[in-house]
């Protein structure tokens, strides 16, 4: 039999908070992780997305930390982007009880955040810029911070944010417990865990990056000027989708085209102002929109329930870019496909991004077959678009990827609003509302 909650010391009023939401076996990296956290020790864990490392550190913070005084916060979670912030914050509370959590990042009026922080919060989750901002404005004080979480670390190295986050590190109290998160431990990294971990229980799993076995990846030949068309066709045929792009410019104009070809769609980047970005996430998350297009700015760490598909519209900069990408889908053991549009003069580039990614799936004609689960073929109805011309020569091809065929699953459905993601976007609308509270 497999461990569960309780036998990991989890206090009951915390599993019972989630069993409401469905979570009764832990994960490994809980499993592995949550007996020696919650007796307070450090914890560093590598681990792909999607394998449930927000509670892997929540459950102990929440566990563990004490009341707070006014300004003075005794958890601190550090995250690289508002967004995973909001969803840090809002998972936390699911459980949190009567412990105060609060969320401040930049980008939003400072009044809200001042006025949570004046009042005692117990858990601050808070993005580095704007928290050594309320530093600066002796509204923080992280002195008795005695628990830390440092979340998605690599994002941060990525956004030049470990000056900042050791700044902070060495406001927090000398005796404290570091728990730190990461897809990749690589060298900032691994420096963090050097210089701010005492002898940290390690869990590590993967390559070093996070790995998207989950998920179908399919290659598609498509000249740019289809890229429109098929994305369109493809999003209708999987469900909620992600298209992402190179630019913030470019993801306009991609959401633009979309919503002319009949696809209800919002765009979130690094341009659009934080209302705008909540927005276009809340329209996805409750199906009111099929697809979100974005920059890479959400690629990490933000976590949208039952993301079917993933459209590299633009192929990513890199591997490690396509792996953050494609782990939006197929989370939580769920299913996913990702797409490449791939345009004739990108191949070459291809082909050593697959080789770094260990991805054998040949370059081939569109053949939205690969979208559609096996049951539903059957009975769906004609599209209502005019059917695109978007490949070189029809096929017949079937899967090539090397796996036999996606697992049918009748919970699939092409409709946003389906059974599934009513039930997700209720259990969301049960959360607080984001921004800074206690
Ligand atoms: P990560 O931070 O590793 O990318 P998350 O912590 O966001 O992953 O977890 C991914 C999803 O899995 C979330 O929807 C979360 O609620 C769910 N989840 C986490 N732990 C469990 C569990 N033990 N049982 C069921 N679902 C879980
Ligand atoms: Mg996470």
């Amino acid at each position: 039999m497999s461990t569960t909650f309780a036998q990991l010391g989890v206090p009951q009023p915390i599993g019972h908070a989630l069993s409401r939401r469905g979570i009764t076996k832990p994960f490994d990296i809980q499993a592995a992780t949550l007996a020696d956290a919650l007796k307070g020790r450090d914890v560093c864990g590598r681990a792909p997305t999607g394998s449930g490392k927000t509670l892997a550190f929540g459950i102990p913070l929440v566990a563990r930390v004490g009341r707070a005084q006014p300004r003075r916060p005794e958890g601190l979670v550090l995250a690289p982007t508002r967004e995973l912030a909001d969803q840090i914050a809002s998972d936390l509370r699911t459980f949190s009880g009567k412990v105060r959590v609060a969320v401040v990042y930049g980008g939003v009026g400072y009044g809200p955040q001042i006025r949570a922080l004046r009042g005692g919060v117990d858990i601050l989750v808070a993005c580095p810029g704007r928290l050594e901002d309320l530093i600066h404005q002796g509204v923080a004080d992280l002195s008795a911070v005695e628990i830390v979480v440092i979340d998605e670390a690599d994002r941060m190295a990525d956004m030049g944010f470990i000056p900042a986050v050791r700044r902070l590190l060495d406001q927090t109290a000398n005796e404290r417990q570091t728990m730190l998160f990461s897809a990749t431990l690589d060298s900032e990294v691994a420096s963090l865990t050097r210089d701010y971990q005492h002898r940290p229980v390690r869990h590590e799993v993967g390559q070093g990056t996070p790995d998207v076995v989950d998920a179908d990846h399919v290659f598609w030949h498509v000249d740019r000027t289809k890229r429109i068309e098929v994305s369109a066709r493809t999003i209708d045929a999987a469900g909620p989708t992600i298209v992402f792009c190179r630019t913030r410019r470019g993801s306009d104009r991609v959401a633009r085209q979309l919503s002319r070809a009949g696809v209800l769609t919002a765009a979130i980047h690094g341009g659009r102002n934080q209302n705008q970005r909540t927005r276009a996430l809340k329209e996805f998350a409750s199906g009111r929109v099929q697809a979100l297009v974005a920059t890479d700015v959400v690629a990490r760490g933000i976590h949208v329930e039952d993301v079917s598909a993933i459209i590299h519209y633009d192929l990513p900069a890199d591997h490690k870019a396509y792996l953050h990408r494609s782990g939006r889908t197929a989370r939580a053991g769920k299913e996913g496909i990702v797409v490449s549009l791939v345009p004739p003069d990108q191949i070459k580039e291809l082909r050593h991004m697959k080789r770094r990614l260990g991805l054998r799936q040949p370059v081939t004609d569109v053949d939205l077959t690969d979208i559609q689960p096996l049951d539903r073929k059957a009975r769906r109805p004609k599209p209502r678009r005019a059917p695109a011309n978007p490949g070189r020569q029809p096929t017949t091809r079937r899967r090539q990827n090397g796996r036999p065929g996606r697992p049918t699953n009748k919970n699939r459905s092409r409709h946003p609003r389906s059974n599934r993601r009513r039930s997700a976007s209720k259990s969301r609308n049960k959360r607080a509302p984001a921004g800074a509270r206690n």
